[in-house]
């Protein structure tokens, strides 16, 4: 099956000049891409199949969230209200945030997101989730997952995406066991958050020494290992455990933007979570009054780390930190919208949703780019999001490895 997609602008992604093609061409045939190059210049193969004119629209590689809760405990609807564990939470609560996660991944997909970087999962779901996906009996984006979290005995995300693990022998175990369970990344909490009562953005939590351990499980089995990490003590303790990716990084100084360029580190750092957050009810009688509390503090100085970060050059990844029934996912275009308006060059914040991104999960040989021989993970987006980014919201083909998910061309 070959399909060519053509007339419109096609953003690769890729290094260097090839990066935008104003006027190309697309060839996509066995789930791979076959050519792309500018108009004229690149040979339509005999016996097409579909040629698919996207004239006035951008062709651009599947967006990738590079943080998310596919599945998190729903509020809505359950007895445990948000709280609870996997030994805790009985079948009415696990099948509601299975339900939940149904509708993320249509959200996903219809946003233009082809691959998923799920950080944290309350129980051992999202693996099934991930098997069922990849069979194809279900349609939506590629996940790679964590399982749960490793956090210190009432740190970030106890009860809900976290698993509670003090020493090194400990979080080695739960590490080994998210691996046994098919792991692609191994997670730890390095700092407090937003989204846990009883703590702040600026706490200490695991040490550097167990996050090192739970690094070293990662790498021994050829993952990556990414912390949640919120203020310089941390960053700088997940640093030197030889963690691969920052998440958040809220407040950053100095000496974390050396050791970032230094440990070759992705920063992650999902800016527009605590505007969410900072927009919620924070009304004495409100259950989420201490994350609108903490999403207010964090906005100003999680701006000024973001451009110091972009300004030296350490390398961006968008995601939202999406997930439970306050924010469903679906919404990494307005991600980017907010780097664009701290400043990044659209190309540059269309990148952090792609080549970066892929690079950063180590599959940028398989994605992230629109370059021969990569799998054919696309996007057809309305307009020019060089232009104005906001077309990123108006998604009207969506293809992963050449299967085509959605496509709103034909209704229009
Ligand atoms: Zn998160």
């Amino acid at each position: 099956m070959t399909i060519v997609l053509e007339g419109g602008r096609v953003i690769t992604a890729a290094e260097g000049a090839d990066a935008v093609l104003e006027r190309g061409v697309l060839v996509i045939r066995d789930g791979r891409i076959a050519a792309v190059g500018p108009a004229g210049e690149v040979e339509i193969p005999a016996g097409v199949r579909e040629v698919i004119d996207v004239k006035g629209r951008t062709i651009m590689p599947g967006m990738i969230d590079a943080h998310t809760h596919v599945i998190h405990w729903t509020h809505r609807g359950s007895k445990l209200a948000g709280r609870g564990n996997e030994m805790g939470a009985d079948i009415d609560t696990i099948t509601m945030s299975l339900l939940q996660a149904l509708e993320n991944i249509r959200r996903l997909t219809e946003s233009g997101v082809t691959a998923v970087r799920d950080v944290g999962s309350p129980h051992a779901g999202i693996f099934s989730l991930r098997r069922a996906i990849d069979n194809g009996d279900l349609s939506g984006p590629r996940i790679f997952a964590s399982g749960s979290a490793i956090t210190m005995t009432g740190g970030h995300g106890y009860g809900t995406v976290s698993k509670e693990a003090d020493g090194v022998d400990e979080v080695r175990k739960i590490a080994r066991e998210q691996l046994k369970l098919g792991a692609d990344v191994i997670k730890v909490m390095a700092t407090g958050g937003a989204g846990t009562p009883g703590e702040e953005i600026t706490d200490s939590q695991l040490s550097s020494a167990e996050m090192a351990v739970a690094a070293e499980e990662a790498h021994n089995k050829g993952k990556t290992a990414a912390a949640h990490a919120t203020y310089p003590r941390g960053v700088l303790a997940a640093l030197d455990a030889g963690i691969d990716t920052i998440e958040h990084g809220i407040i950053l100084d100095d000496a974390c933007i050396q050791r970032l360029l230094e440990t070759r580190a992705y920063l992650v750092p999902t800016l527009e979570v605590y505007a969410r957050l900072a927009s919620m009810d924070a009304s004495p009688s409100s259950p989420f009054g201490y994350m609108a509390r903490k999403g207010q503090g964090a906005i100003g100085p999680h701006r000024e780390s973001f451009e110091m970060a972009v300004k030296a050059g350490v390398p961006i990844v968008a995601a939202t930190d999406a997930g439970g029934s306050w924010w469903l996912l679906g919404d990494l275009a307005y991600e980017l919208e907010r780097m664009v308006s701290y400043g990044l060059a659209p190309l540059d914040a269309i990148k952090t949703a792609t080549s970066n991104a892929a690079a950063a999960l180590r599959k940028d040989d398989q994605f992230g780019t629109l370059e021969t021989g990569k799998l054919a993970d696309v996007v057809v987006v309305e307009g020019d999001p060089l232009a104005d980014i906001i077309a990123l919201r108006h998604v009207s083909l969506v293809m992963k490895g050449g299967d085509i998910q959605v496509n709103n061309l034909t209704s229009r």
